[in-house]
């Protein structure tokens, strides 16, 4: 096989890898196609290497997807964003796409219980010239939020939370951040379509899936509630609550 075919086939490995992500559209070619014409052509070299460093794990679509990263980065930039958390990073595309956006003195509290998925994109945040803005730290993310919460400093100081990890604490997740993150800041939480299944009887949905289900389904609610925030329930990646927070 010629290089070039074999480069072929690797991009097309690599497109494919995000598509397992629950597709919320109308159809792949669609998703497809919104790749190809907006978020490929102006994603950074390294998150694409994080991507393709990514593509062979058995459990890449869990990475947040280019077109999604776009929103994300978007917003980190119209808040001017410099000190933000996030929870929940598996080989770090989200992070990554993170420290390339948020200024050079800028930082990011990066928390995961796994430091070995981590570890397969740090390499790639270090040779981008953007490890010196990252934290890391190996653990649950609620002690370590708490652990912030205890020096009253740190309250409001934050400009943007990322939240993509154990679905069953995102509202014990969302009162934390709602201290630590300013007035005018943003929170996501990822996933809260959880690939349709918040809008399916539960009897249909999976048993593995279930719990995240209920989780979000109150999470959901909860949040909409919340005349602290500004929300949008984007149709985006497998549905992000973007939170802008008024009081
Ligand atoms: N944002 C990432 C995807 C995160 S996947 C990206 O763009 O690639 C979810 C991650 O949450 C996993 O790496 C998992 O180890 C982590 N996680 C699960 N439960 C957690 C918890 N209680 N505290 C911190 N991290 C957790
Ligand atoms: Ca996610």
């Amino acid at each position: 096989m010629s290089t070039a075919l074999k480069e072929e086939e690797m991009e097309s490995t690599i497109k494919r890898a995000i598509l397992p992500n629950p597709v919320i559209l109308q159809s792949e070619g669609l998703y497809e196609y919104i790749l190809d014409t907006a978020a490929y052509p102006r994603e950074a070299e390294p998150l694409k290497e994080l991507r393709k460093a990514t593509a062979s794990h058995p459990i890449a679509f869990f990475g947040t997807s280019p077109d999604a990263g776009q929103l994300m980065a978007m917003l980190m930039k119209l808040v001017h964003a410099k000190k933000t958390i996030e929870v929940g990073v598996f080989t770090g595309y989200s992070l990554l796409l993170t420290a390339l956006t948020i200024p050079d003195d800028g930082h990011i509290t990066a928390i995961d219980i796994n430091r070995e998925t981590f570890e397969i994109g740090f390499p790639i945040m270090q040779k981008a010239g953007v490890a010196h803005k990252i934290n890391f730290i190996e653990s649950q993310a609620l002690p370590v939020l708490d652990n912030l919460l205890e020096d009253k400093e740190n309250e409001g100081s934050f400009d943007f939370a990322f939240v993509d990890a154990d679905k069953e604490n995102y509202l014990s997740y969302h009162e934390r951040l709602m201290k630590l993150v300013k007035v005018g800041g943003i929170i996501i939480y990822d996933n809260t379509l959880w690939g349709g299944a918040v809008a399916s009887p539960e009897s249909s949905v999976p048993e593995p899936k279930r719990r995240g289900r209920n989780s979000l389904i109150e999470f959901n609610k909860v949040v909409s509630a919340d005349q602290r925030v500004d929300i949008s329930l984007a149709t985006i990646g497998d549905g992000m609550m973007i939170c802008s927070r008024l009081c």
